[in-house]
């Protein structure tokens, strides 16, 4: 993509409203713009970060056996009556009447939607375990809808449920998305503290939410250290589950079961929640299934989110200096940024065409940014959204025979041949 061609409105005024970074950020750098109170247009920029949170969560997803799939935003309140949620929920649900009066919500959930589709096509225990998800806007109609995408009124989420016939195999499914969890968060770059949950009103008798470490989170958590450096390749969901971990006020220092020299303390933002919650919803809404005996029983099911949009404000907030945005490699809108000072010069404007046809025949996400406007501003704008590898050709260093190669996220520059700039540039893209 050309700078010039890209719809990237960056802004110095930020609204006031904008209280942390990641709001003040995403706003600075176009990514996203407010359209009402908790809601917001996704801007090209912003967009492309979204997709690729997106992708890395489905392919987890798929890796770990589930079926993507789509259900509709908007349902119809019968299922909701059905299961009982439909006064409980209150008013953090948005109700539609249709035009013949029949009363529809935005789905800010899909428990009774995806129960509802199960009881309808499976009915016998050789079909089970299953488990189906799928990645859709949710609407809550928070009460303080606020830090941007964080909470959002609109907002998409990955969210999908499991199917089986009993607490054990159950607890199987559960552990099996505590690891794709896991797995997806380190993929981001992100550390991810697990922390056993309150179950709340989707009820349950297993929960566990996902925290991401961040120093401007808003929760503060207290936990083994262990938990900062996982091996992906080797994650047992059992064991991650029995290290410690808990938030500030559920953490009594004398009771500490760990180590002082084994505890750290970090703050971190919540970005998942997974839930097992038995027959709850199975029962209401008839879901049974028969088992090895002909016997009709309810199946057990769990329910597991991510905030997808929230994790690109969290991600800002772990990433982040005083010049922007340091997007980790595997979620950055573009990979590599090719900043071109001097358009108007023949050898610079040949280079970087060069590097950019280059760098786009191998499938790189590249921002060429052939601007006409001062290198100062060229500069700070590739710093602000974040490209983490940025080559900057200016006539000066091609003269001496070299180009900069800047690391956004080691915050290192360094000046290579040109000759060889190829070469180090695909090593630190690791392809
Ligand atoms: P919270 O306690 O933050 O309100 P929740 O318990 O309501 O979260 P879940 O229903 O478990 O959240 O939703 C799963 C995930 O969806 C959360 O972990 C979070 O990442 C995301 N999420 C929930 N509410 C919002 C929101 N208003 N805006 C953006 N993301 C949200
Ligand atoms: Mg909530």
């Amino acid at each position: 993509m050309k700078y010039s061609e890209f719809f990237i409105p960056t802004v110095k005024d930020i609204p006031s409203d904008a209280e942390i970074i990641s709001h003040k950020l995403m706003i600075k750098a176009g990514m996203i713009k407010q359209s009402s109170a908790g809601i917001y247009s996704w801007l090209p920029l912003g967009f492309k970060v979204l997709k690729n949170i997106e992708q890395i969560v489905r392919e987890e997803q798929n890796n770990a056996g589930a079926n993507e799939m789509l259900m509709p935003t908007i349902q119809s309140s019968d299922l909701w009556v059905k299961s009982g949620r439909y006064d409980d929920y209150g008013k953090e649900m948005l109700r539609i009447k249709d035009r013949s009066g029949r009363e529809m919500l935005y789905g800010p959930t899909n428990e009774e939607l995806i129960t509802d589709i199960f009881q309808t096509y499976i009915t016998s225990y050789k079909e089970l375990p299953k488990n189906l998800y799928h990645i859709q806007w949710k609407f809550r109609d928070e009460v303080r809808p606020r830090f941007g995408v964080m909470r959002g009124r609109e907002f998409l989420m990955k969210d999908n449920y499991s199917f089986d016939l009993n607490e054990e195999t159950a607890k199987i499914s559960y552990n099996k998305m505590f690891k794709a969890y896991i797995k997806t968060f380190l993929r981001m770059g992100l550390t991810p503290i697990s922390l056993r949950a309150e179950t709340g009103p989707i009820g349950g008798n297993l929960s566990h939410e996902f925290q991401i470490l961040a120093n401007t989170g808003e929760s503060t958590l207290y936990y083994d250290k262990e938990l900062e450096s996982l091996d992906p390749e080797s994650l047992d969901p059992e064991k991650l589950q029995s290290y410690y971990a808990a938030v500030d006020d559920e953490h009594d220092e004398d009771k500490c079961p760990i180590k002082k020299e084994d505890l750290k303390i970090s703050k971190g933002i919540e970005v998942g929640h997974i839930f097992y919650f038995g027959t709850k919803y199975s029962q209401k809404l008839k879901a049974y299934v028969q088992d090895k005996n002909g016997k009709r029983i309810a199946v057990h099911m769990g329910s597991y989110g991510i905030g997808v949009s929230r994790l690109v404000g969290a991600l800002i907030e772990a990433n982040h200096d005083e010049k922007g945005i340091k997007w980790p490699m595997s979620v950055a809108p573009f990979k590599l940024s090719i900043i071109n000072l001097m358009p108007d010069d023949q050898n610079c404007t040949t280079m970087a065409s060069d590097y950019y046809s280059n760098f786009m025949a191998g499938n790189i996400d590249t921002l060429y940014d052939d601007r006409e406007c001062s290198i100062g501003k060229k500069l700070s704008d590739n710093d602000l959204i974040g490209t983490p590898i940025q080559i900057i050709i200016g006539k000066r260093d091609i003269s001496a025979g070299v180009v900069e190669i800047k690391d956004r996220l080691l915050d290192t520059s360094e000046k290579i041949q040109i000759d060889d700039v190829k070469k180090v540039v695909s090593k630190k893209l690791n392809f």
